[in-house]
Protein backbone atom coordinates (compact mmCIF):
# COMPACT_ATOMS: atom_id res chain seq x y z
CA UNK A 1 0.00 0.00 0.00
CA UNK A 2 0.85 3.55 -0.46
CA UNK A 3 2.76 5.17 2.19
CA UNK A 4 0.42 7.82 1.62
CA UNK A 5 -2.98 6.30 2.16
CA UNK A 6 -3.76 4.67 5.39
CA UNK A 7 -5.84 1.27 5.40
CA UNK A 8 -9.80 1.87 6.28
CA UNK A 9 -10.92 1.20 9.67
CA UNK A 10 -13.44 -1.01 8.63
CA UNK A 11 -10.96 -2.92 6.92
CA UNK A 12 -10.61 -6.46 8.28
CA UNK A 13 -8.77 -8.55 5.87
CA UNK A 14 -5.31 -8.12 7.49
CA UNK A 15 -5.60 -8.81 10.85
CA UNK A 16 -5.68 -13.16 10.73
CA UNK A 17 -8.07 -13.94 13.91
CA UNK A 18 -7.00 -16.74 16.35
CA UNK A 19 -9.08 -19.81 16.68
CA UNK A 20 -12.03 -17.92 14.94
CA UNK A 21 -13.85 -19.25 11.58
CA UNK A 22 -12.22 -15.59 9.60
CA UNK A 23 -14.09 -15.50 6.58
CA UNK A 24 -17.34 -15.98 8.35
CA UNK A 25 -16.85 -13.68 11.09
CA UNK A 26 -15.25 -11.10 8.57
CA UNK A 27 -18.95 -11.20 6.96
CA UNK A 28 -20.69 -10.40 10.17
CA UNK A 29 -18.36 -9.32 12.91
CA UNK A 30 -19.28 -8.85 16.58
CA UNK A 31 -16.99 -5.91 17.77
CA UNK A 32 -16.97 -5.12 21.59
CA UNK A 33 -15.86 -2.07 21.60
CA UNK A 34 -15.64 -0.60 25.71
CA UNK A 35 -16.46 -2.50 28.92
CA UNK A 36 -17.45 -1.74 32.75
CA UNK A 37 -17.51 -4.14 35.63
CA UNK A 38 -20.39 -7.33 34.27
CA UNK A 39 -20.54 -5.27 30.78
CA UNK A 40 -19.08 -5.37 27.58
CA UNK A 41 -20.38 -2.79 25.05
CA UNK A 42 -21.05 -3.63 21.79
CA UNK A 43 -19.86 -1.99 18.33
CA UNK A 44 -23.72 -0.88 18.06
CA UNK A 45 -23.93 0.54 21.58
CA UNK A 46 -25.77 -2.36 23.24
CA UNK A 47 -24.96 -3.62 26.43
CA UNK A 48 -23.99 -7.12 26.90
CA UNK A 49 -23.39 -9.47 29.93
CA UNK A 50 -20.43 -11.19 29.81
CA UNK A 51 -21.33 -14.65 30.58
CA UNK A 52 -18.05 -15.53 30.44
CA UNK A 53 -15.18 -13.12 31.73
CA UNK A 54 -13.88 -12.51 28.54
CA UNK A 55 -12.16 -15.87 27.68
CA UNK A 56 -12.09 -17.29 31.69
CA UNK A 57 -9.93 -14.72 32.71
CA UNK A 58 -11.74 -11.02 33.86
CA UNK A 59 -12.68 -12.64 37.11
CA UNK A 60 -13.15 -9.34 39.00
CA UNK A 61 -15.21 -7.85 35.82
CA UNK A 62 -14.00 -5.25 33.65
CA UNK A 63 -11.88 -2.05 33.87
CA UNK A 64 -11.57 -2.27 37.31
CA UNK A 65 -10.31 1.21 39.23
CA UNK A 66 -7.97 0.10 41.22
CA UNK A 67 -6.08 -2.60 38.23
CA UNK A 68 -6.63 0.05 35.49
CA UNK A 69 -5.10 3.06 37.79
CA UNK A 70 -1.89 0.42 39.17
CA UNK A 71 -1.35 -0.50 35.05
CA UNK A 72 -1.35 3.47 34.45
CA UNK A 73 0.90 4.80 37.20
CA UNK A 74 3.58 1.30 36.49
CA UNK A 75 4.01 2.57 32.71
CA UNK A 76 5.25 5.87 33.74
CA UNK A 77 7.29 4.80 36.53
CA UNK A 78 9.33 1.32 35.42
CA UNK A 79 8.13 0.23 32.34
CA UNK A 80 10.33 -2.58 31.91
CA UNK A 81 13.45 -4.22 33.59
CA UNK A 82 15.19 -7.29 31.80
CA UNK A 83 14.06 -10.22 33.09
CA UNK A 84 17.22 -12.33 33.27
CA UNK A 85 20.03 -11.32 35.84
CA UNK A 86 18.30 -8.36 36.98
CA UNK A 87 15.11 -7.83 39.72
CA UNK A 88 12.69 -5.23 40.13
CA UNK A 89 10.61 -5.37 43.53
CA UNK A 90 7.22 -5.98 42.00
CA UNK A 91 8.02 -9.17 41.12
CA UNK A 92 9.57 -10.41 44.25
CA UNK A 93 6.21 -8.94 45.94
CA UNK A 94 3.92 -10.11 43.74
CA UNK A 95 5.62 -14.12 44.12
CA UNK A 96 5.40 -13.78 47.54
CA UNK A 97 1.41 -12.26 47.33
CA UNK A 98 1.05 -15.57 45.25
CA UNK A 99 2.83 -17.78 47.39
CA UNK A 100 0.28 -16.63 50.21
CA UNK A 101 -2.70 -17.82 48.63
CA UNK A 102 -1.56 -21.06 46.96
CA UNK A 103 -1.89 -24.25 48.61
CA UNK A 104 0.13 -25.22 51.28
CA UNK A 105 3.81 -26.77 50.15
CA UNK A 106 3.44 -24.30 46.94
CA UNK A 107 6.82 -22.13 47.81
CA UNK A 108 8.39 -20.70 44.51
CA UNK A 109 7.07 -18.91 41.43
CA UNK A 110 8.15 -19.01 37.72
CA UNK A 111 6.28 -16.30 35.15
CA UNK A 112 5.20 -16.23 31.80
CA UNK A 113 3.34 -14.41 29.91
CA UNK A 114 0.36 -17.07 29.00
CA UNK A 115 -1.01 -20.13 29.92
CA UNK A 116 0.64 -21.78 26.65
CA UNK A 117 3.78 -20.77 28.27
CA UNK A 118 3.00 -21.79 31.69
CA UNK A 119 2.58 -25.27 30.29
CA UNK A 120 5.57 -25.62 28.77
CA UNK A 121 7.72 -24.29 31.42
CA UNK A 122 6.30 -26.76 33.93
CA UNK A 123 6.84 -29.81 31.18
CA UNK A 124 10.57 -28.31 30.94
CA UNK A 125 10.85 -28.26 34.58
CA UNK A 126 9.74 -31.47 35.27
CA UNK A 127 12.44 -33.00 32.95
CA UNK A 128 15.17 -30.88 34.14
CA UNK A 129 14.27 -31.79 37.87
CA UNK A 130 14.49 -34.85 36.88
CA UNK A 131 17.74 -34.94 35.21
CA UNK A 132 19.19 -32.44 38.11
CA UNK A 133 18.13 -35.28 40.32
CA UNK A 134 20.17 -37.72 38.54
CA UNK A 135 17.03 -39.61 37.01
CA UNK A 136 18.09 -38.06 33.28
CA UNK A 137 15.84 -41.28 31.99
CA UNK A 138 12.61 -39.85 33.41
CA UNK A 139 11.67 -38.56 30.49
CA UNK A 140 8.29 -39.26 29.30
CA UNK A 141 4.86 -37.15 29.75
CA UNK A 142 1.33 -38.00 30.44
CA UNK A 143 -1.78 -36.39 29.88
CA UNK A 144 -5.17 -36.74 29.04
CA UNK A 145 -7.88 -37.18 26.21
CA UNK A 146 -9.82 -34.34 26.01
CA UNK A 147 -7.15 -31.76 28.16
CA UNK A 148 -6.35 -28.42 26.55
CA UNK A 149 -2.98 -27.19 27.63
CA UNK A 150 -2.68 -23.86 25.43
CA UNK A 151 -1.23 -24.48 21.79
CA UNK A 152 2.48 -24.61 22.33
CA UNK A 153 3.87 -27.75 20.97
CA UNK A 154 4.50 -28.74 24.56
CA UNK A 155 0.99 -27.95 25.48
CA UNK A 156 -0.67 -29.80 22.80
CA UNK A 157 1.35 -33.05 22.84
CA UNK A 158 0.01 -33.89 26.15
CA UNK A 159 -3.37 -31.95 25.31
CA UNK A 160 -6.03 -34.03 23.76
CA UNK A 161 -8.10 -32.16 21.80
CA UNK A 162 -8.10 -34.18 18.56
CA UNK A 163 -8.09 -30.97 16.32
CA UNK A 164 -5.11 -28.81 18.11
CA UNK A 165 -2.96 -31.46 17.17
CA UNK A 166 -3.45 -33.14 13.82
CA UNK A 167 -2.53 -30.73 11.87
CA UNK A 168 0.88 -30.24 13.43
CA UNK A 169 2.58 -33.11 12.40
CA UNK A 170 4.33 -35.38 14.96
CA UNK A 171 4.55 -33.18 18.17
CA UNK A 172 6.85 -34.10 20.91
CA UNK A 173 7.97 -38.09 21.47
CA UNK A 174 6.97 -40.21 24.89
CA UNK A 175 3.34 -38.83 25.80
CA UNK A 176 1.02 -40.95 26.82
CA UNK A 177 -2.62 -40.20 27.12
CA UNK A 178 -5.18 -41.35 29.96
CA UNK A 179 -8.54 -41.80 29.04
CA UNK A 180 -11.23 -38.63 29.94
CA UNK A 181 -13.67 -38.23 32.69
CA UNK A 182 -16.63 -37.72 30.92
CA UNK A 183 -19.00 -40.29 31.27
CA UNK A 184 -22.77 -41.31 29.81
CA UNK A 185 -23.34 -42.56 33.84
CA UNK A 186 -23.26 -39.03 34.91
CA UNK A 187 -25.58 -36.96 32.68
CA UNK A 188 -27.20 -33.76 34.58
CA UNK A 189 -24.89 -34.29 38.29
CA UNK A 190 -24.63 -31.26 39.91
CA UNK A 191 -21.19 -30.49 41.34
CA UNK A 192 -18.41 -33.52 41.22
CA UNK A 193 -19.66 -37.10 39.22
CA UNK A 194 -19.84 -40.32 41.25
CA UNK A 195 -18.54 -42.70 38.40
CA UNK A 196 -14.76 -42.54 36.76
CA UNK A 197 -12.42 -42.90 39.75
CA UNK A 198 -11.33 -45.59 38.58
CA UNK A 199 -10.07 -44.14 35.42
CA UNK A 200 -7.07 -43.10 37.01
CA UNK A 201 -6.05 -46.97 37.24
CA UNK A 202 -5.08 -45.71 33.92
CA UNK A 203 -2.03 -44.73 34.68
CA UNK A 204 -0.73 -47.59 36.72
CA UNK A 205 -1.35 -49.00 33.37
CA UNK A 206 0.56 -46.65 31.53
CA UNK A 207 3.43 -47.11 34.31
CA UNK A 208 3.16 -50.79 34.32
CA UNK A 209 3.68 -50.54 30.25
CA UNK A 210 6.82 -48.10 30.09
CA UNK A 211 8.19 -48.49 33.38
CA UNK A 212 8.19 -45.61 36.15
CA UNK A 213 12.06 -44.91 35.60
CA UNK A 214 11.03 -43.68 32.74
CA UNK A 215 8.07 -41.24 33.48
CA UNK A 216 8.41 -37.75 34.39
CA UNK A 217 5.28 -36.16 34.57
CA UNK A 218 1.44 -36.29 34.13
CA UNK A 219 -0.58 -32.83 33.62
CA UNK A 220 -4.07 -32.61 33.79
CA UNK A 221 -6.92 -29.82 34.74
CA UNK A 222 -8.60 -30.59 37.68
CA UNK A 223 -11.66 -29.36 35.87
CA UNK A 224 -11.04 -29.76 32.75
CA UNK A 225 -12.22 -25.74 31.08
CA UNK A 226 -11.96 -25.60 27.20
CA UNK A 227 -12.69 -28.62 26.60
CA UNK A 228 -16.49 -28.43 28.04
CA UNK A 229 -16.31 -27.86 31.56
CA UNK A 230 -15.51 -31.44 32.96
CA UNK A 231 -15.58 -32.29 36.94
CA UNK A 232 -13.46 -34.61 38.01
CA UNK A 233 -15.33 -37.77 39.50
CA UNK A 234 -15.38 -38.07 43.42
CA UNK A 235 -11.77 -39.84 44.38
CA UNK A 236 -10.26 -39.59 41.23
CA UNK A 237 -7.80 -36.70 41.74
CA UNK A 238 -6.87 -38.28 44.95
CA UNK A 239 -5.88 -41.74 43.45
CA UNK A 240 -3.82 -39.96 40.42
CA UNK A 241 -2.42 -38.11 43.31
CA UNK A 242 -1.35 -41.70 45.25
CA UNK A 243 -0.35 -43.12 42.42
CA UNK A 244 2.24 -39.95 40.64
CA UNK A 245 3.57 -40.09 44.57
CA UNK A 246 3.82 -44.20 44.34
CA UNK A 247 5.64 -44.11 41.47
CA UNK A 248 8.02 -40.59 41.97
CA UNK A 249 6.62 -39.12 38.82
CA UNK A 250 5.48 -35.43 39.11
CA UNK A 251 1.45 -34.11 39.26
CA UNK A 252 1.04 -30.96 37.34
CA UNK A 253 -2.06 -28.92 37.76
CA UNK A 254 -3.12 -27.02 35.04
CA UNK A 255 -5.11 -24.01 36.72
CA UNK A 256 -5.14 -22.02 33.90
CA UNK A 257 -9.16 -21.99 34.08
CA UNK A 258 -9.60 -22.48 37.94
CA UNK A 259 -6.92 -20.73 39.19
CA UNK A 260 -8.08 -17.13 40.82
CA UNK A 261 -11.58 -17.96 42.63
CA UNK A 262 -13.19 -20.17 39.60
CA UNK A 263 -14.32 -23.18 41.91
CA UNK A 264 -15.05 -21.12 45.28
CA UNK A 265 -11.37 -21.55 46.46
CA UNK A 266 -7.85 -19.71 45.10
CA UNK A 267 -7.04 -22.79 43.19
CA UNK A 268 -8.75 -26.09 42.71
CA UNK A 269 -5.99 -27.60 44.33
CA UNK A 270 -7.48 -26.68 47.67
CA UNK A 271 -10.96 -27.00 46.31
CA UNK A 272 -10.09 -30.59 45.15
CA UNK A 273 -7.76 -31.15 49.11
CA UNK A 274 -5.53 -32.15 46.56
CA UNK A 275 -2.23 -30.70 46.55
CA UNK A 276 0.35 -31.25 43.56
CA UNK A 277 3.95 -31.09 42.32
CA UNK A 278 3.27 -27.83 39.76
CA UNK A 279 0.36 -25.71 39.19
CA UNK A 280 -0.01 -23.73 36.24
CA UNK A 281 -1.69 -20.54 36.03
CA UNK A 282 -2.49 -17.35 34.04
CA UNK A 283 -5.79 -15.46 33.31
CA UNK A 284 -7.35 -14.18 36.13
CA UNK A 285 -3.99 -13.33 38.41
CA UNK A 286 -4.45 -10.43 36.31
CA UNK A 287 -7.63 -10.38 35.61
CA UNK A 288 -6.95 -10.69 32.17
CA UNK A 289 -5.85 -7.45 31.69
CA UNK A 290 -2.23 -7.68 31.30
CA UNK A 291 -1.06 -11.13 29.86
CA UNK A 292 0.91 -12.88 32.27
CA UNK A 293 1.49 -16.72 33.67
CA UNK A 294 3.36 -18.80 36.52
CA UNK A 295 4.18 -22.01 37.09
CA UNK A 296 3.85 -22.89 41.15
CA UNK A 297 6.61 -25.05 42.22
CA UNK A 298 7.51 -26.98 45.24
CA UNK A 299 10.20 -26.29 47.75
CA UNK A 300 12.02 -30.18 46.82
CA UNK A 301 11.70 -28.79 43.17
CA UNK A 302 13.07 -25.50 43.47
CA UNK A 303 15.91 -26.72 45.95
CA UNK A 304 16.63 -29.32 43.15
CA UNK A 305 17.75 -26.98 41.42
CA UNK A 306 19.86 -24.72 43.59
CA UNK A 307 22.97 -26.95 43.43
CA UNK A 308 26.39 -26.59 42.41
CA UNK A 309 28.63 -23.65 41.39
CA UNK A 310 26.69 -20.14 42.50
CA UNK A 311 27.52 -18.74 39.44
CA UNK A 312 25.98 -21.04 36.80
CA UNK A 313 22.59 -20.31 36.02
CA UNK A 314 20.38 -23.26 36.98
CA UNK A 315 17.33 -23.34 34.64
CA UNK A 316 18.12 -22.23 31.53
CA UNK A 317 14.50 -21.16 30.09
CA UNK A 318 12.77 -17.46 30.87
CA UNK A 319 11.22 -15.10 28.73
CA UNK A 320 11.93 -11.62 27.71
CA UNK A 321 8.86 -10.33 29.88
CA UNK A 322 8.74 -12.71 32.59
CA UNK A 323 7.84 -10.64 35.57
CA UNK A 324 7.60 -7.35 33.59
CA UNK A 325 6.60 -4.50 35.89
CA UNK A 326 3.24 -3.54 34.26
CA UNK A 327 1.81 -7.34 34.64
CA UNK A 328 3.17 -7.73 37.84
CA UNK A 329 1.93 -4.16 38.86
CA UNK A 330 -1.69 -5.70 37.20
CA UNK A 331 -1.31 -8.74 39.22
CA UNK A 332 -0.72 -7.11 42.90
CA UNK A 333 -3.79 -4.89 41.93
CA UNK A 334 -6.07 -7.51 41.26
CA UNK A 335 -4.86 -9.98 44.03
CA UNK A 336 -5.91 -6.47 45.99
CA UNK A 337 -9.00 -6.24 44.59
CA UNK A 338 -9.99 -10.10 45.09
CA UNK A 339 -9.02 -9.71 48.85
CA UNK A 340 -10.74 -6.39 49.08
CA UNK A 341 -14.32 -8.05 47.72
CA UNK A 342 -13.88 -11.68 48.44
CA UNK A 343 -13.77 -12.74 45.32
CA UNK A 344 -11.56 -16.01 45.96
CA UNK A 345 -14.23 -17.59 47.84
CA UNK A 346 -17.18 -15.86 46.04
CA UNK A 347 -18.28 -18.68 43.85
CA UNK A 348 -18.81 -20.64 46.74
CA UNK A 349 -21.26 -18.80 48.20
CA UNK A 350 -22.79 -18.36 45.01
CA UNK A 351 -22.38 -21.76 43.89
CA UNK A 352 -25.98 -22.99 44.71
CA UNK A 353 -27.87 -20.47 43.28
CA UNK A 354 -25.87 -20.71 40.19
CA UNK A 355 -26.42 -24.62 39.62
CA UNK A 356 -30.17 -24.07 40.51
CA UNK A 357 -30.29 -21.73 37.66
CA UNK A 358 -28.39 -23.57 35.16
CA UNK A 359 -29.79 -26.67 35.44
CA UNK A 360 -33.48 -24.98 35.25
CA UNK A 361 -32.68 -25.49 31.75
CA UNK A 362 -32.49 -29.06 31.72
CA UNK A 363 -35.83 -29.40 29.79
CA UNK A 364 -35.29 -26.71 26.91
CA UNK A 365 -34.72 -28.44 23.57
CA UNK A 366 -32.27 -30.49 22.52
CA UNK A 367 -30.60 -30.10 25.77
CA UNK A 368 -28.33 -33.46 26.75
CA UNK A 369 -26.51 -32.77 29.63
CA UNK A 370 -25.66 -29.93 32.46
CA UNK A 371 -22.82 -30.06 34.24
CA UNK A 372 -21.62 -27.63 37.40
CA UNK A 373 -19.18 -26.47 40.20
CA UNK A 374 -18.34 -23.27 42.20
CA UNK A 375 -18.69 -20.21 39.20
CA UNK A 376 -18.90 -21.94 36.00
CA UNK A 377 -20.77 -24.49 34.10
CA UNK A 378 -21.94 -26.17 30.81
CA UNK A 379 -25.08 -27.18 28.98
CA UNK A 380 -24.47 -29.42 26.58
CA UNK A 381 -26.48 -29.96 23.22
CA UNK A 382 -27.62 -32.90 20.92
CA UNK A 383 -25.67 -32.28 17.66
CA UNK A 384 -26.99 -31.59 14.54
CA UNK A 385 -26.44 -34.62 12.55
CA UNK A 386 -23.51 -34.43 9.81
CA UNK A 387 -23.29 -30.77 11.39
CA UNK A 388 -20.99 -30.86 14.24
CA UNK A 389 -20.66 -27.53 16.42
CA UNK A 390 -23.19 -25.46 14.45
CA UNK A 391 -26.38 -25.68 16.81
CA UNK A 392 -24.63 -24.31 19.47
CA UNK A 393 -22.51 -21.87 17.12
CA UNK A 394 -25.97 -20.60 16.22
CA UNK A 395 -27.21 -20.54 19.63
CA UNK A 396 -24.10 -18.38 20.32
CA UNK A 397 -24.70 -15.45 17.79
CA UNK A 398 -28.28 -15.25 18.88
CA UNK A 399 -27.42 -15.25 22.49
CA UNK A 400 -24.75 -11.79 21.32
CA UNK A 401 -27.53 -10.63 19.65
CA UNK A 402 -29.95 -11.37 22.57
CA UNK A 403 -27.54 -9.44 24.99
CA UNK A 404 -25.69 -11.99 26.65
CA UNK A 405 -22.13 -13.60 25.98
CA UNK A 406 -21.33 -17.30 26.14
CA UNK A 407 -18.86 -19.41 24.83
CA UNK A 408 -19.20 -21.94 22.83
CA UNK A 409 -16.94 -25.43 21.98
CA UNK A 410 -18.18 -27.98 19.67
CA UNK A 411 -22.03 -28.39 20.82
CA UNK A 412 -21.14 -27.39 24.60
CA UNK A 413 -22.07 -24.03 25.80
CA UNK A 414 -19.77 -23.15 28.50
CA UNK A 415 -20.18 -20.02 31.01
CA UNK A 416 -17.52 -18.81 33.37
CA UNK A 417 -19.03 -15.12 34.58
CA UNK A 418 -17.26 -12.50 36.36
CA UNK A 419 -17.03 -13.48 39.96
CA UNK A 420 -18.26 -10.41 40.98
CA UNK A 421 -22.24 -11.72 39.30
CA UNK A 422 -25.54 -10.41 40.94
CA UNK A 423 -28.03 -13.36 41.82
CA UNK A 424 -30.00 -11.28 39.51
CA UNK A 425 -27.59 -11.21 36.43
CA UNK A 426 -27.28 -14.95 37.02
CA UNK A 427 -31.51 -14.89 36.47
CA UNK A 428 -30.75 -12.89 33.71
CA UNK A 429 -27.96 -14.67 31.87
CA UNK A 430 -29.61 -18.23 32.60
CA UNK A 431 -33.40 -16.59 31.13
CA UNK A 432 -32.07 -14.97 27.99
CA UNK A 433 -29.88 -18.38 27.31
CA UNK A 434 -33.09 -20.26 28.08
CA UNK A 435 -35.05 -18.38 25.88
CA UNK A 436 -32.61 -18.47 23.21
CA UNK A 437 -32.79 -22.21 23.47
CA UNK A 438 -36.21 -22.39 23.61
CA UNK A 439 -36.75 -19.95 20.13
CA UNK A 440 -33.65 -21.71 17.93
CA UNK A 441 -34.95 -25.27 18.55
N1 LIG B 1 -4.28 -24.35 29.96
C1 LIG B 1 -5.60 -24.28 30.18
C2 LIG B 1 -6.24 -25.21 31.13
C3 LIG B 1 -6.37 -23.31 29.52
O1 LIG B 1 -7.68 -23.25 29.73
C4 LIG B 1 -5.72 -22.41 28.65
C5 LIG B 1 -6.50 -21.33 27.92
N2 LIG B 1 -7.85 -21.49 27.78
C6 LIG B 1 -4.35 -22.54 28.45
C7 LIG B 1 -3.66 -23.51 29.13
C8 LIG B 1 -3.63 -21.64 27.51
O2 LIG B 1 -3.56 -20.34 27.98
P1 LIG B 1 -3.18 -19.16 26.97
O3 LIG B 1 -4.29 -19.03 26.01
O4 LIG B 1 -3.02 -17.97 27.91
O5 LIG B 1 -1.89 -19.53 26.34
Amino acid sequence: MPLDRKPAPNDLRAFWMPYTANRQFKSAPRMLVASKDMHYTAADGRQILDGTAGLWCCNAGHCRPRITEAVQNQVGELDYAPAFQMGHPLAFELANRIVDIAPDGMDHVFYTNSGSEAVDTALKIALAYHRARGDAARTRLIGRERGYHGVGFGGISVGGIVNNRRHFGTLLAGVDHMPHTHLPENVFTKGQPEHGANLADELERIVALHGAETIAAVIVEPMAGSTGVLMPPKGYLEKLRAITKKHGILLIFDEVITGFGRLGSPFAAQHFGVVPDMITCAKGLTNGVIPMGAVLATAEIYDAFMQGPEHIIELFHGYTYSGNPISCAAAIATLDTYAEEGLLTRAASLETYWQEAIHGLRDHPNVIDIRNMGLIGAVELAPIEGQPGKRAFDIFVRAFEAGILIRVTGDIIAMSPPLIISEAQIDHLIGTLGEVLKTAA
